[in-house]
């Protein structure tokens, strides 16, 4: 690329799609001169990865274009043009509105586009407006730039891959079906190629993220229908990927393979997000869950069987229209049978065009906060005594960055614990053993075990024939 580099910002909200979707748009920008910026006022151009999953998304993004419209009116002052994008679920909800309400945006672009990103770009500085929020029939993965070795080593040895996009379950409180489209899952060869590069970049932890990710059934090698077990299985033997995790799940896509991964697959950490959203049957069904409270505890059960040391994480929405109080007790008492490590709970709020919206007796606001309060108490509570109980133990911790104080490092539990340790930085990015000395509010502290990484003790057993 010749010419003078420009600047892109991207500012991300929400899940872990849109972190992994902002590094693709900076990967496929980044022949076309733009390198990242962490400062938006140094930006040439500025993009806004949106979600819809909150409470008045729309109208946070209006008041956040508000701020990148002074931004922009800042700069032309100094003759500098900046470009503003949309980009995400909203973007995709919202189309040609978005410039309708805010003349500063250049382009709109929805989640299945971004492979369309440059030719946009080339619009904009046409001084056309561009919007692109089909659901273009060719794959915007391969489409996609891979990013470049510095780039992945840049942001760490833990990555995402997103392997499947797109929804098609209904739950009536949901945008995903209509801003993410259909299912559709990246064909296997796509997924191990990337996820080799990652690897040879020196990434050790790979999460395949997808909306329901466990429904994957790409085209495997052998031109079937591979499922997400095999896929794992398949990237587990990938040298280097030490670790790999998957998320989000629905509940009625955990196949018996997948369980029977959780027993046999060692990279497989044992953590499992599996949202159930309410503990009521009644509430289950209002929701198009499609599995009832026993399905769901039957599952758990067969996947600690398969694996015991398996911690839980869930998704929660309290104040469902309808919900009584015998229902959000159900939840409560589900939360009590299971035992979760963490949760993510929200209280249940319309979106426009969802069926959800249209139900009646919405709850009132007074009586969701309680429930919610409620609610995370007992999280807390669960999640206090899981903390507690790794107190003494020893774990396997990749070290992702450097802690607040000098010489401290922080890494990840195979439970997704924060661990900090006074280790040398040189860990950055390596496994090492911990013995966990002391439990704190938000992470856990631990000496190393062994000065060697695990890492470097594995190709010592290995050559050692062991
Ligand atoms: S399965 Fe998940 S992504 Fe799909 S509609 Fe339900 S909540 Fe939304």
């Amino acid at each position: 690329m010749n010419g003078p580099r420009k600047r892109v910002y991207v500012k991300s909200f929400g899940c872990q799609m849109n972190v992994y979707d902002a590094r693709r748009m900076a990967d496929t920008l980044a022949p076309e001169g733009y390198s990242e910026t962490a400062a938006a006022e140094d930006a040439d151009l500025v993009i806004l990865n949106t979600c819809h999953i909150r409470d008045k998304a729309a109208e946070k993004v209006y008041s956040e274009l508000g701020r990148v419209r002074r931004l922009k009116e800042a700069a032309a002052a100094d003759g500098r043009r900046v470009v503003v994008a949309v980009a995400g679920c909203v973007a995709q909800a919202e189309g040609e509105e978005i410039i309708r309400r805010q003349s500063a945006v250049d382009v709109v672009v929805g989640p299945q586009s971004y492979h369309r990103l440059p030719d946009l770009l080339r619009r904009a500085a046409r001084n056309e407006k561009a919007v692109d929020t089909e659901f273009p029939v060719d794959d915007k993965f391969a489409h996609l730039a891979a990013p470049s070795t510095a780039a992945i080593r840049a942001r760490g040895a833990s990555a995402f891959v997103t392997v499947q996009e797109g929804c098609d379950k209904f739950c009536t409180f949901c945008v995903v079906p209509y801003t993410r489209g259909a299912e559709l899952s990246r064909p296997v060869r796509a997924i191990v190629a990337e996820a080799e590069h990652l690897a040879a970049s020196g990434v050790r932890e790979v999460s395949l993220i997808g909306q329901n990710v466990n429904a994957y059934h790409g085209e495997g090698p052998d031109g079937r229908p591979w499922s997400l077990a095999r896929l794992l299985t398949r990237i587990a033997e990938i040298g280097g990927i030490e670790r790999l995790r998957y998320t989000t799940s629905h509940p009625c896509d955990m196949s018996d393979d997948l369980i029977a991964a959780h027993r046999e697959l060692t990279a497989l950490m044992p953590q499992l997000h599996l949202p159930v959203q309410s503990g009521s049957d009644r509430i289950l069904t209002a929701m198009n869950r499609r599995h009832s409270r026993a399905d769901y505890l039957d599952l758990v059960r067969r996947l600690r069987q398969a694996r015991p040391d398996l911690a839980l994480t869930s998704d929660f929405i309290v104040g469902f229209p309808g919900e009584t109080a015998a229902d959000f007790n159900a939840t409560l008492d589900l939360i009590e049978e299971v035992g979760f490590c963490g949760a993510f709970s929200f209280k249940y709020s319309p979106r426009p065009g969802t069926p959800g919206a249209e139900m009646d007796c919405q709850i009132d606001e007074d009586t969701k906060s309680q429930r919610l309060s409620r609610l995370q108490a007992a999280i807390e509570r669960q999640q206090a005594a899981f903390n507690a109980r790794c107190l003494h133990r020893s774990f396997d911790v990749l070290f992702e960055r450097p802690g607040r104080h000098p010489g401290q490092i922080v890494g990840r539990s195979p439970y997704l614990q924060p661990v900090q340790v006074m280790a040398p930085a040189s860990l950055i990015g390596e496994i090492a053993t911990v013995n966990i000395v002391e439990i704190g509010s938000n992470s856990l502290f631990g000496v190393l075990a062994s000065p060697a990484p695990a890492r470097a003790r594995e190709s010592d057993r290995l050559a050692a024939g062991a």
